[in-house]
Formats: structure tokens, C-alpha cells, sequence
């Protein structure tokens, strides 16, 4: 669930590194989840206008996670797991386990509903990331879509395995869609290793680790927080002692101002209350045939 926070566009500032601090909530038993975007100081980068970091933890007996039927609008989620299964269902009919190593995409554009859960034979651990993107003109107010992707560009750098599970890295590109030029991976470091990764100078790059401690250009990062790394970088400079699991974020700085509530992205406040009032009367986004948990109902929205 997205915090009550307007998002304006983040300027880039050249290379710098700035260490943001998550905002962390305890789900259900012991899911922690890790907010990395959006943050105080920071509500993008690039495209990408939330970043949750979320377990590792053990699912309880009381069946796992169950996230009930709820609308987006306005972003592409992305679903990456280091641990586990989650099953996903929309209203556009789609049911998909994504497992490690595959990506789930789902692209909100107008307006779509889903639902995420651990299905009945999920093994106990859990542990992955989620993201959305906002997406720019014509494409957020376009058809909605799902995707699954189960096999993805890897390419190794020095002693970092690198999986490419959206845009662009160097040379490699995934083959998912995306709407913008932006960049998702996973990047794991071998115990003592060191990589370069290429980054394209004139984005925004951000990196949070998963696993382990990683430093970047010689700074030490540990789960918990998002390095902000600003533009006009030709390439990232990476170091494990131990190893150490991270995923990189990029793209083109958004010219546009978004404004992030609740589970909608859009332009201006006129674009979620009316995001708000159809998802409230059963308008615009559909049942999610096959799930029998409910819905979620959105907060009333600010005065
Ligand atoms: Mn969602």
C-alpha cells in the first residue's frame, strides 16, 4: 500500500550518493517490508516510483500472504522474488506462480484489479522485491496488460552475475515491455568479487541490497536502505567481501510531476479521486475471476 505522499519530479544532480533510510512495517506475523521509494528526500528514480523490499521470512501456518482484490492505475507493477511463490491473479483473467528468477509485469494503464497470495503448495520462505514504474503518455491512460517472463538476459561483469528483468543494461536488453527507458536487475556478487556495471550517463541509478553487504564506489551498503546514485554515471563500481545479493534501479528522469496515492498513479489529484469513486462504486476495474477473499477498500481521500 502506497503511503498518502505526492510525488513532484526528483531533478538529477550529477553523481552523488545519497543513503536513504527505509521505512519498515511488520506484515501480517513476521513479514517485514522494507519502503525504500517513495522516501522523504526522494520520491523517484527515474520512472520507478516505489521499491519495496519485502522478507526474508518464514510464511506462518495460517496460509501465507493473501493480498485482497485492489485497483491500479497509471503504473507498471513489478514482481521479483529471491525466495518463494506468489500467485497472481487480475481481472483481465490471468493466474500465474512466479517463482525466483522469473518476473511478473502487470500493466495498469486505465485502470486494472488484482490480488496476490502464497498459493496452497507455496514452500515457506518468501523473500523479493516490488516495484511500479509510472508510466508516461499515452500509455497510462492505455490498455491494461500482464506478462510473465521465465526466461531473462543474464550476462556476467567481473564476478557479478547480472540479470537484466526489465529495459536495458549495456548491451542487454529483457524482452518485457516498458514504456520508457529505464533499467531493473539483480546483481550477485561472488564472495570477494568486484564488477563494474555499465550505467547510461544520462539517467538516474539507485541501488538497494537484499543479501549481504555490498559497497559501491567504495562505500558500504547493507539491507535497509536505497543509494541514490544521481546521473552522469558511465558505470558502477561494486565489491563484496561476502557475497551479496542487490538489485539496481534506472532511467530517464520523468519531466512530468505524478502524484502517487494509494495504489494510483497519475498526473493531477483529479486523476486518483476519480480512480477513487469508480474502484468505490464497482466501476472501471473489474472482479478478479477465481479469488473468494474480498476486496480492499481505499482510504478516504485528503480534504
Ligand atoms: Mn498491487
Amino acid at each position: 500500500m502506497a503511503p498518502i505522499v505526492p510525488s513532484r519530479p526528483s531533478p538529477a544532480d550529477g553523481p552523488v550518493s545519497d543513503t536513504l533510510p527505509s521505512r519498515d512495517a511488520t506484515v501480517g506475523d513476521d513479514l517485514l517490508v522494507r519502503r525504500l521509494l517513495p522516501n522523504r528526500r526522494r520520491r523517484l528514480v527515474g520512472p520507478w516510483c516505489f521499491l519495496d523490499h519485502f522478507g526474508p521470512a518464514r510464511l506462518g501456518s495460517g496460509g501465507g500472504m493473501r493480498v485482497a482484490q485492489h485497483p491500479h492505475i497509471g503504473l507498471q507493477t513489478v514482481t521479483w522474488l529471491f525466495e518463494g511463490t506468489v500467485r497472481h491473479k487480475d481481472s483481465l483473467g490471468s493466474l500465474q506462480d512466479i517463482r525466483p528468477g522469473e518476473l511478473n509485469l502487470m500493466t495498469a494503464g486505465h485502470g486494472i484489479a488484482h490480488t496476490e497470495e502464497s498459493p496452497p503448495d507455496a514452500p515457506p520462505g518468501i523473500h523479493g522485491v516490488q516495484l511500479w514504474i509510472a508510466l508516461p503518455d499515452p500509455a497510462r491512460e492505455g490498455p491494461a496488460a500482464f506478462a510473465h517472463h521465465a526466461d531473462l538476459p543474464r550476462v556476467r561483469h567481473g564476478d557479478a552475475d547480472v540479470t537484466v528483468f526489465l529495459g536495458r543494461l549495456g548491451d542487454v536488453e529483457s524482452p518485457a515491455v516498458v514504456h520508457s527507458p529505464l533499467v531493473g536487475a539483480e546483481i550477485h556478487l561472488d564472495a570477494g568479487g568486484e564488477a563494474r556495471i555499465p550505467t547510461a550517463t544520462a539517467w538516474e541509478h539507485a541501488v538497494v541490497v537484499v543479501d549481504g553487504t555490498l559497497s559501491v564506489e567504495g562505500e558500504p551498503l547493507a539491507p535497509g536502505a536505497l543509494r541514490y546514485l544521481g546521473t552522469d554515471r558511465a558505470s558502477l563500481r561494486l565489491e563484496a567481501e561476502a557475497g551479496a545479493r542487490a538489485v539496481l534501479v534506472g532511467g530517464a528522469p520523468l519531466e512530468d510531476a505524478v502524484v502517487v496515492w494509494w495504489n494510483f498513479v497519475g498526473r493531477s489529484w483529479a486523476d486518483v479521486a476519480a480512480a477513487h469513486a469508480d474502484w468505490a462504486a464497482g466501476e472501471r476495474f473489474g472482479p478478479v475471476p477465481g479469488f473468494d477473499g474480498g476486496r480492499l477498500e481505499a482510504p478516504s481521500l485528503p480534504g
